[in-house]
């Protein structure tokens, strides 16, 4: 299998596996949650909050309603919060 992307890939797990796989910001757990949620539930690879709407074409905010409504309906995906 010829992945252009399989050296990148094996840096960035080299690092840290909690980096977004575009921009290497750091992640909130909120968003592997949701990228797991939106792209793949077995996904190796994540996506900050920015790099997902550009994906989806969506505004942030809208994405933050859906974590939001996620984390609402009880999915397991998103630990709940402590406030
Ligand atoms: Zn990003």
């Amino acid at each position: 299998m010829a992945d252009p992307f399989g050296i990148m890939e094996k840096q960035q797990a080299d690092r840290s596996l909690s980096v977004c796989c575009q921009c290497s910001k750091k992640l909130l757990p909120d968003e592997i949650a949701l990228t797991r949620k939106l792209i793949n539930r077995g996904a190796s690879r994540f996506f900050c909050l920015s790099c997902l709407a550009r994906h989806f074409e969506l505004p942030e905010s809208a994405l933050e309603e859906k974590i939001r409504q996620f984390r609402a309906m009880g999915c397991t995906l998103f630990p709940p919060e402590d406030s």
